[in-house]
């Protein structure tokens, strides 16, 4: 099998140059990987309907026998049709292929095919356009659907995944151990992989899948586990002196308990003789950035450098303009990075930093990349980790001789797939909202409340406070609630129109969004119609209405951040969520919304409504793209992986031993790929 990774994918047959490189950017380079690209549904023929009684409109399995061949019909445009016939002993369907002849060979009269496409019908007779067929009974049970890239039908990936199975070695070398494979019940790769691609039946598919996920989240655990322990050498960088009370006096506010036991936390690290690796779980709006500045500030006042890391420009943007005005009277130097600077200026920013004359720097993931060199990188701050890849974070400690780490994280991690994440790290809660908050009130609402809802943002302007509504989608054809331009027009035009209204999505420049951000933090700005841009960490505590259009397209742990954005200030803020949906899992998920604002509980219930596989899913865990277990559906096999990784990580960390070579060359796979 690892040696199938080294073959070119226009080895195979079928595969001409054009198509290896369609085939590349599904990312199938070469026939191991193709192999690994696992389908994303599969179609079950095994209860082909009726023709009188089939769906309409969906897809779906008729059993005919052919009571007319195909014909050939010319039309405009150098169209061809073939038109054919076919029965089921009790209603016959029409059949039509467009410009393909091969079917005059392929379809025979008398002879009994198992056609799938959608039927649509009139009264006069039922039809299917370009059905796919097999004939009877050689026909498969169920077919695999791939993701399919413009110029490469599911159809075609098919095909050369079943040449690509015709190249696996007999004995396979399986990567997992066959004591492992017994004691879990797995049966062997090669099964695996021929039944997840073209399953024998419902029950073969089952098995493939158990053991491909079960592979694959074992793959991650070991990888996971390297990372994290890789070494506890002594750091060079532990603190002499804690300034924690000095620091305390330059805050505009007392810290809460919860501030100051994680920074005690933190801060016995740093002081400690091993390089610190913490993470702050902390609800939106416990100060997370006051424990961060703390550190940071500690840290700069021993002689040291520090960096903070953040998602986006706007969030950088703001921290630079928080953390300066605190830090700055302490005599602290504080210099901002992002991927927008011009040219000019980030040489002149990195010919400070690599001299010492900046103590710390904020900016986006630009402060990762390769030129960027500080002269004593002593502690570093990742904001919002979920959107930060593990690897990041490694690039980042390589800089400069192993830095101390510290992750924030404002918990739309469950706790139990964190503890299996980062079970590397030391965590601190900050389970304290500071005081004064008020409360966020939740509403969920139909559409037709909108006016309403309309009315109240317009009150809330003329109290002097500010409002966020997202749409899901910048434009395109759709319903105009579904634009933020569309939207913003509305507004302007119709619906509050004496108001002062911006809007903010992702495809805007930077210098925009810094503009538009900027209007709306100064109080410039009444409404603000964004994306999910403003999702992480941006603190306007003016701002006291949050409202969210098509609210049943966010994830539980989404909706939560959103609401985050307010209630950050003295004046009470509702959150509304706007939804026509009627669905049963929709409405559980409002409901919750509106029930709690606790976060952790939160992001257990989004676990139990969508499974972990939504979390796999969703690309913003920073872990490589995993290929199967976004299919999950429970955390079991999460669980069990887990505990069979740590095993065998204890008896054979390096896997060095002969049967663990196999997966230690899955593991280099996984990770060698893996891009954030
Ligand atoms: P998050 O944890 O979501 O990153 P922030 O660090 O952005 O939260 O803090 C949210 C708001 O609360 C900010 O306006 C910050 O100045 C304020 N804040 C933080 N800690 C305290 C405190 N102990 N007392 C009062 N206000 C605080
Ligand atoms: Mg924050």
């Amino acid at each position: 099998m690892a040696s199938l990774y080294g073959q070119e994918i226009q080895t195979l047959k079928g595969v001409g140059k054009r198509r290896a490189e369609l085939f590349r950017k599904l990312g199938a380079p070469s026939v191991g990987a193709l192999l690994r690209l696992y389908p994303r549904a599969y179609e079950d023929l095994s209860h082909p309907s009726p023709i009188r009684t089939a769906p309409l409109g969906t897809p779906c399995a008729i059993r005919a026998t052919v009571i007319q061949a195909p014909r050939e019909t010319r039309i405009r445009g150098g169209m061809t049709l073939y038109k054919a016939r076919a029965d089921d002993g009790e209603s016959t369907l029409e059949l039509t292929f467009f410009n393909n002849r091969f079917v005059m060979n392929l379809l025979r009269e008398n002879e009994t095919y198992l056609f799938y496409g959608k039927v649509t019908a009139n009264f006069l007779k039922r039809e299917m356009a370009s059905p796919e067929f097999y004939p009877a009974e050689s026909c498969p049970q169920v077919l695999p659907v791939y993701r399919r890239t413009n110029g490469l039908s599911s159809r075609m990936i098919g095909n050369a995944v079943r040449e690509a199975l015709r190249l696996l070695p007999d004995p396979i070398r399986d990567p997992i151990p066959p004591m492992l494979r017994k004691e879990h019940s797995l049966p062997r790769l090669d099964f695996a992989l021929k039944n997840i691609h073209f399953p024998g039946d419902m029950e073969s598919l089952a098995l493939a899948r158990r053991r491909l996920i079960f592979e694959e989240l074992l793959v991650l655990q070991l990888g996971l586990l390297k990372i994290g322990g890789r070494s506890r050498s002594r750091s060079r960088f532990q603190l002499q002196k804690d300034f924690t009370a000095e620091f305390y006096s330059l805050l505009p506010f007392s810290p809460t308990e919860a501030q100051k036991r994680a920074v005690r936390e933190a801060m016995a690290d740093l002081l400690g003789g091993f390089p610190m690796n913490r993470l702050i779980q902390g609800d939106v709006g416990s100060g997370k950035t006051a424990v961060a500045a703390a550190l940071c500030h500690s840290a700069i006042r021993n002689g040291m450098q520090a960096a903070l890391m953040a998602p986006t420009e706007i969030l950088a943007r703001q921290h630079a303009r928080t953390l300066s005005a605190l830090l700055s009277p302490a005599g602290i130097r504080v210099g901002l990075l992002t991927g927008s600077l011009p040219a000019a200026e980030k040489k002149k920013l990195r010919a400070a930093l690599a001299c010492g004359e900046i103590d710390l720097l904020i900016g986006t993931h630009a402060l990762i990349s390769a030129e960027v060199k500080f002269l004593r990188l002593g502690l570093v701050v990742t904001d919002e980790q979920h959107r930060f890849g593990v690897t990041q974070r490694a690039a980042l400690a390589a800089k400069g001789g192993r830095p101390h780490m510290l992750i924030m994280s404002a918990t739309p991690i469950p706790r139990t797939l964190a503890l299996m994440i980062y079970g590397d790290l030391d965590l601190s809660v900050l389970d304290e909202l500071p005081p004064g908050r008020q409360k966020t009130e939740t509403y969920a609402v139909t559409p037709d409340y909108r006016t309403r809802v309309f009315s109240f943002v317009k009150k809330q302007i003329q109290k002097g406070r500010q409002s966020y509504i997202i749409c899901p989608t910048i434009e395109e054809g759709g319903s105009d609630m579904a634009s933020v331009t569309a939207y913003t027009e509305l507004l302007k035009n119709k619906w509050l129109p004496d108001c002062r209204i911006a809007m903010l999505h992702g495809k805007m420049k930077p210098k925009e969004k810094e503009a538009v951000m900027d209007r709306f933090s100064r109080g410039e700005t009444d409404v603000l119609v964004s994306t999910t841009v403003v999702e992480v960490g941006v603190d306007v505590p003016n701002a006291t209405v949050m409202l969210v259009e098509n609210a049943e397209r966010y994830g539980l742990s989404q909706l939560h951040q959103l609401r985050g954005r307010i209630g950050r200030g003295t004046h009470a803020s509702a959150c509304i969520l706007i939804s026509a949906a009627q669905n049963d899992e929709a409405l559980a998920r409002l409901k919750i919304m509106c029930s709690t604002s606790d976060g952790f509980h939160i992001a257990e219930e989004d676990l139990k409504l969508r499974g972990p596989g939504d979390f796999f899913g969703n690309r913003q865990h920073g872990l490589p793209d995993l290929r199967i277990a976004d299919m999950m559906a429970d955390m079991g096999p999460l669980q069990e992986a887990q505990s069979v990784a740590k095993e065998i990580f204890d008896s054979d960390p390096e896997l060095s031993l002969p049967e663990h070579r196999g997966l230690r060359a899955e593991v280099r796979q996984l990770f060698e790929n893996w891009t954030d």
